[in-house]
C-alpha cells in the first residue's frame, strides 16, 4: 500500500484523506493541535465545493449543519442596490452552496475520516518541523521526537506552512494589503434578510458582509457570520507579527466607519454591537509559486495557494484540490505522473483566482459603483451599466470555476466515475 501523509487537519487536509481513500489509498493525517477544536466563523462552500461533498456522501450532513444560500446581495455604503443574483440550487446548480461555520464542517470531516479510514487516522500532537524529499519518498520529522518515512507527503499545513517554506526558505511571511477584517458571529432573534440570503455593502475599503450560518426553526433564531473590512490602502508591506493574528478586537476599534449603515431592512451597527467576541485578522496571501511539487512531496490548499478571503473560495478551493489530486493518483501510471497532472490542473487555475482576489473579485461591482457613484444622488445605472455588472460576476464565476453550466455539466472527479 502507498504510504501517504498529510500534514495539517484542516478543510484541506481532512477533505484529500477522504478523497484518497475514495480513490483506494490510506492517508494519515497529521496534525500540530493536540485536539481539534471547531475554530474559526464562518465559511461558504460553494456549489463546486458542494457537488465534491455530495460524491463523498457527506451532502445531507453538510446541509444539516449549515444554511443553504439562495440569493446574493450586494449594495453600496447608502444601501442601494448594486447587484443581486439568486445562488445555489436557485440559480439551477445541481449543488447548494452553503453557508456554515468553519468548526462544524471540520469537526464533520474528521469525524467521516476516523470512522472511513480508522481512529488512527488523525495523529494529533504531531507537528511538522522538517522534511527530506528525493525522488522516491519523504521522511518527515515532529517537534515531539517523532520521524515518519512516507511514499508521498501532502502539505496542508495553512497559509504559514512549513512545507512550503522548505521550498521556499526566503519567501518571508505573508503579503498584508493593509488594514484589518474583524469577524465576529450575531445572534439575531430574527431571520435575516429572507432567510437565505447573503449581504456584501461598501466598498474595497469600507465593507460590511453578513449571511446566516445557522438558523433554529423552533425559536426563530439566526446565528449571523459578520466581517468588517476596513483597508486603509498599503499594500505589500508585512502583515502583523503571526501572534497578533486572530487577536480579540474592541468594537470601538471599528464600529465608527459602520455607525450610520442603518437601512430600512438592516441595521448594520445593531449586528456589530451584538456580537459576543470579535476576532481581527490581517487581510493576507502570498505570491503564487512556480512549483509545489519537489520529489515526493506536494502542497495543497491554503498552503498552495493562500488567497484573500474575497469571492468565498478559500475552502472551496482547498475541498477541490484534494478531489483533483486523488483523481490523478488513482489514475495516473505512476505516482509522480499523478503528482505533475495534479499540479498541471491546479496550480494555474488557483494562481488566477488569487490574482483576482487582488482585483477585489466579485466585489469590484460595488467598488466601481463607489468610484463612479460617489455621491448618493449620482445616477448608478448610467454610470455602471447592469451589463457590466453582470460581467463581472458572471467573469469571476468562469475564473474560479463554478460557471454553472460548465460544473453542472463537468465529469466527476471520481476515479470509479469516471
Ligand atoms: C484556526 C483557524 C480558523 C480559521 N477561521 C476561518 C474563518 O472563520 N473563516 C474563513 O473563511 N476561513 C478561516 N480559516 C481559513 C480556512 O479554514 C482556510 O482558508 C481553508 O479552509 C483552507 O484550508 P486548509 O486546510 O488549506 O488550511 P487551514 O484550515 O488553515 O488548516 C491548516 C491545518 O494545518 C495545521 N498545521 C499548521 N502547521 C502545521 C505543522 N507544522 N504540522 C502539522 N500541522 C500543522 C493547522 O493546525 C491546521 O489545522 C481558518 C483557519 C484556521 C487554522
Amino acid at each position: 500500500m502507498t504510504r501517504i501523509a498529510i500534514i495539517g487537519a484542516g478543510m484541506g487536509g481532512l477533505a484529500a484523506a477522504l478523497s484518497l481513500h475514495k480513490g483506494g489509498f490510506a492517508p494519515v493525517v497529521y496534525e500540530a493541535a493536540p485536539q481539534l477544536a471547531p475554530l474559526g466563523v464562518g465559511i461558504n462552500i460553494l456549489p463546486h465545493a458542494a457537488r465534491e461533498l455530495a460524491e463523498l456522501g457527506l451532502l445531507d450532513a453538510l446541509r444539516g449543519a449549515g444554511v443553504e444560500i439562495d440569493a446574493l446581495l450586494y449594495r453600496d455604503k447608502w444601501g442601494r442596490p448594486v447587484w443581486q443574483e439568486p445562488r445555489g440550487i436557485a440559480a439551477g446548480y445541481r449543488w447548494p452552496q452553503v453557508a456554515i461555520h468553519r468548526g462544524e464542517l471540520q469537526m464533520l470531516l474528521a469525524r467521516t475520516v476516523t470512522a472511513r479510514l480508522g481512529t488512527d487516522a488523525i495523529r494529533l500532537g504531531h507537528s511538522l518541523t522538517d522534511l527530506e524529499t528525493s525522488a522516491c519518498g519523504v521522511s518527515a520529522r515532529f517537534a515531539n521526537g517523532e520521524t515518519i518515512q512516507a511514499d508521498l507527503l501532502i502539505g496542508v499545513d495553512g497559509i504559514h506552512s512549513v512545507v512550503r517554506r522548505q521550498f521556499y526558505p526566503h519567501e518571508g511571511p505573508p503579503k498584508w494589503r493593509g488594514g484589518s477584517l474583524y469577524r465576529a458571529t450575531t445572534l439575531l432573534p430574527h431571520k435575516f434578510l429572507e432567510g437565505r440570503s447573503q449581504l456584501w455593502a461598501g466598498h474595497a475599503a469600507r465593507k460590511f458582509v453578513a449571511y446566516p450560518i445557522r438558523h433554529n426553526p423552533e425559536t426563530g433564531e439566526t446565528l449571523v457570520n459578520w466581517i468588517c473590512d476596513l483597508n486603509h490602502g498599503i499594500v505589500e508591506v508585512p502583515a502583523p507579527p503571526r501572534q497578533d493574528w486572530n487577536r480579540r478586537a474592541d468594537i470601538g476599534d471599528f464600529l465608527p466607519a459602520f455607525e450610520d449603515w442603518n437601512w430600512p431592512d438592516i441595521n448594520v451597527p445593531a449586528i456589530i454591537k451584538g456580537a459576543r467576541e470579535v476576532y481581527e485578522f490581517p487581510m493576507v496571501d502570498r505570491d503564487p509559486v512556480p512549483r509545489w511539487s519537489f520529489g515526493r512531496a506536494t502542497l495543497l490548499g491554503d498552503a498552495a495557494h493562500p488567497m484573500y478571503p474575497i469571492g468565498s473560495n478559500g475552502a472551496t478551493q482547498a475541498i477541490i484540490d484534494g478531489r483533483v489530486l486523488a483523481y490523478h493518483l488513482a489514475t495516473a501510471p505512476s505516482l509522480d505522473e499523478g503528482l505533475a497532472a495534479y499540479e498541471a490542473a491546479r496550480r494555474p487555475a488557483t494562481a488566477r483566482i488569487v490574482e483576482m482576489n487582488r482585483a477585489n473579485g466579485p466585489d469590484q461591482v460595488i467598488e466601481l459603483a463607489n468610484q463612479r457613484a460617489p455621491d448618493r444622488h449620482d445616477d448608478l445605472e448610467a454610470l455602471l451599466p447592469m451589463t457590466e455588472r453582470k460581467q463581472i460576476a458572471d467573469g469571476y464565476k468562469k475564473i474560479a470555476g463554478f460557471d454553472p453550466a460548465t460544473l453542472n455539466a463537468r465529469p466527476s472527479f471520481d476515479p470509479r466515475a469516471r
